[in-house]
């Protein structure tokens, strides 16, 4: 496998011509290159911040991917996910998520009690929503939640916890007492080390933000004095209080680069994937640090490129962002989790409005699983990843193309529902309710799509005839329609029919389109009205046509 201090480990398979290999494979085989001990641990972690949205996962669905290829295999996997909640808040989120997971604007929350918690660590910020003892414990409540929900095990960890149990002082105090070293290390890969610098920030007692000046370390009392001074934040500059005070190593943090090499060995880290930022950045320094100052390994790593939304960057602080609670509403979790065995190492862009092209495909990759697509590529990718991307592996599962039950979703009438889904051949009198039952819960997803998208699909079949007022050329136009139904004329067919049926009559189109809008939704406008009524029973769209149900 080579140096898997590369953090382009996949970026080299890839090259190497296997890119269509299920990238979990590649990092399993890596990781039990190194011989790890047992339980093989895999960590992921993030800043609670904001939203935690879709891209955040990246962090926890990459390597439970990982973790269930080497359980696969008859290792033991424990996954582990830091919230680095003695991080400092940087700036406002323009969204945050409410406690039931709804992203919602700064404007619903005490955003002048945030913004004066601007520095401090997130774990001794109020919750804004009160319901927690902190905006970290309410992030990572979220995040709990969400994980359930996919059914995936991973114990979370406190960094705040994990200081406050003295578990970073070794290395604390292994930076501290040798900074000169941590300095050239760090100054190798930063050009902002001077000789000033002290790699810790004390959490200052008065004002509670996260300080820079240290005065004084007494290695032996594991304490460090600090003064409270400015702090510049991006662009930002935080008044210090000038407090100063003697506190102990517990009672404040490593700095990012120093920390993230200290929780890969505290924790035992075998494996970590990290977003691209990483890569050119903490990642290089981090394993220099973990080698040079703690004498340790960096793990197994993998970057993966970020999603974008909408071709906008994912991002809670730009207000650019989906939940996983709001993403699952639209999708099945199995679609969810082939999003993310796609290769990380394309970015990808999550494009809302055509959540049914991701849907699509994912059908695809499941009917490759079961009946070769003629693409080998696309074959041993779904052979590898799709046992782990279903709950079960039901070679009989019945799947409703997306748009298909998003057309469904217009009525609710599951009688009607059923009966179209028959004419579509999807199903048949002899299939079984319950998978019928489960293959209907798409529909609710396509109909929670079309709703938030305002999109073509989002109109309501009116199971009772509207009383409309038309004129005797638009029912005769209607009645030609009607004849084109009767004779099992398809969505195209139909669409043909009712242009041409205007134009015998000498009615503009729009005249019979908006007939057919009203007699079917109630309202003027529709979705494509002759794709919609193809979809439809052909009786039941001939006799709404003749006003007659
Ligand atoms: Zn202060």
């Amino acid at each position: 496998m080579g140096d898997v201090h590369d953090p382009y480990l996949l970026q080299r398979a890839h090259d190497e011509g296997w890119a269509d290999r299920f990238f979990a494979e590649t990092v399993a085989d890596a990781i039990l290159a190194q011989d790890p001990s047992e339980p093989i641990i895999i960590k992921g972690g993030i800043s609670p911040s904001g939203v935690a949205h879709v891209g955040n996962f990246n962090e926890i669905i990459r390597g439970w991917f990982v973790a269930e290829v080497l359980r696969e295999r008859g290792h033991t996997v424990e996954q582990v996910f830091t919230s680095d909640d003695r991080d400092p808040l940087r700036s406002l989120p323009r969204q945050l998520a409410d406690v039931d997971g709804a992203v919602v604007g700064l404007g619903e929350v005490d955003a002048g009690a945030l913004g004066r918690n601007l520095g401090a660590p997130y774990s001794a910020i109020p919750d804004p929503f009160g319901a927690r003892a902190s905006y970290a414990a309410h992030f990572t409540a979220l995040i709990e939640a969400e994980v359930a929900q996919l059914e995936i095990p991973v114990r979370m960890e406190s960094t705040t916890a994990l200081y406050e149990s003295g578990a970073f002082d070794p290395y604390i105090a292994r930076v501290l007492e040798d900074v000169e070293q941590a300095r050239s290390v760090l100054g190798r890969f930063q050009d902002r080390v001077d000789d000033s610098y002290i790699p810790f920030n004390a959490v200052c007692q008065a004002c509670g933000k996260i300080t820079e000046t240290i005065e004084a370390v007494d290695l032996g009392a594991r304490t460090v004095t600090y003064r409270c001074t400015d702090l510049q934040i991006g662009e930002q500059t935080m008044t210090g209080c000038g407090d100063s005070a003697t506190v102990p190593f517990s009672a404040g943090k490593l700095p990012w680069r120093f920390e993230w090499p200290a929780e890969w060995d505290l924790l035992g880290v075998d494996f970590e994937p990290f977003g691209k930022d990483h890569a050119e950045g903490s990642w290089p320094s981090g394993v220099a640090i973990a080698e040079e100052v703690y004498g340790t390994e960096a793990p197994v790593p993998m970057v993966y490129e970020w999603f974008t939304l909408d071709g906008a960057p994912m991002s809670s602080s730009a207000g650019n962002v989906i939940s996983v609670d709001h993403l699952l509403e639209m999708v099945e979790p199995a679609v969810f989790r082939y999003f993310f065995a796609l290769s990380p190492q394309r970015a990808r862009d999550l494009q809302l409005e055509r959540l049914d092209q991701l849907v699509d495909a994912f059908d695809r990759f499941e009917a490759a699983y079961f009946e070769p697509s003629g693409d080998a590529a696309v074959d041993a990718f779904a052979a590898a990843a799709y046992p782990h991307v279903v709950e079960t592996v039901d070679p009989d599962v019945i799947r409703l193309p997306y748009t298909f039950a998003a057309v469904l979703g217009m009525t609710d009438d599951v009688e009607l529902r059923r009966e179209m889904a028959r004419n579509q051949g999807y199903i048949d009198r002899g299939t079984d309710p319950a998978r019928i039952e489960r293959a209907m819960r798409r529909v609710d997803h396509a109909r929670r799509w079309a709703q938030r998208m305002g999109n073509a699909y989002d109109y309501r079949l009116q199971p009772e005839l509207p009383e409309v007022q038309l004129e005797p050329a638009v029912l005769e136009a209607l009645e030609a329609v009607a004849a084109v139904v009767d004779a099992g004329g398809d969505g195209e067919a139909i669409q043909t029919a009712l242009y041409d049926a205007a134009r015998a009559v000498d009615l503009e189109p729009q005249r019979v389109f908006a007939a057919g809008y009203e007699l079917f939704f109630g309202q003027p406008q529709g979705p494509r009205l002759g794709e919609f009524l193809g979809e439809l029973d052909a009786g039941f769209v001939a006799a709404r046509l003749r006003r007659q149900r």
